[in-house]
């Protein structure tokens, strides 16, 4: 099974970093990030990923859904959002220091934290090592 998931894992991986690329080169966003990762984990207690209305108001997309994130990631659910239409987890392989208990391996979400827009402010979390700056 372990292998299985890191074989889905790296395809996901080399989707984000192709993705990534032409991204850069020819779309370049108004927000860049500066600074580094403190590795506090605080990005890691509350995941939010965002669901369609459409997605959430069917209980076995919704079901699939939570159960492929949690069996791929290893995230644990906490709660729904269904007013803002959220999928909150949390993680299995954050440390209680904090850090990263599977750097390696860890999916595209954590990778793209803080997620950069193309107009809109990048949210950074309080504390977080990172900032926002208009280039
Ligand atoms: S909140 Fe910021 S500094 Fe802390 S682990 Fe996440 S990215 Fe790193
Ligand atoms: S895989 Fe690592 S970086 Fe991602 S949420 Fe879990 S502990 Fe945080």
């Amino acid at each position: 099974m372990q292998l299985l998931k890191r074989f889905l894992i790296t395809f996901i991986l080399l989707d984000n970093v192709l993705t990534n690329i032409p991204k850069k080169v020819f779309f370049r966003t108004h927000w860049v990030l500066e600074g580094k990762c403190k590795q506090c984990g605080k990005c890691c207690e509350e995941i939010y990923l965002k669901i369609t209305p459409r997605q959430l108001s069917s209980k076995l997309f919704a079901k699939l859904a939570i159960w492929w994130i949690t069996w791929l990631f290893d995230f644990i659910l906490l709660k729904v959002d269904y007013d803002n239409h959220y999928l909150i987890f949390t993680c299995k392989h954050r440390k209680p220091d904090g850090r990263c208990g599977n750097y390696f391996w860890r999916p595209n979400v954590c990778r793209n934290y803080p997620l950069v827009d193309y107009f809109d402010e990048p949210k950074v979390l309080p504390g977080c090592g990172y900032k926002a700056r208009l280039r």
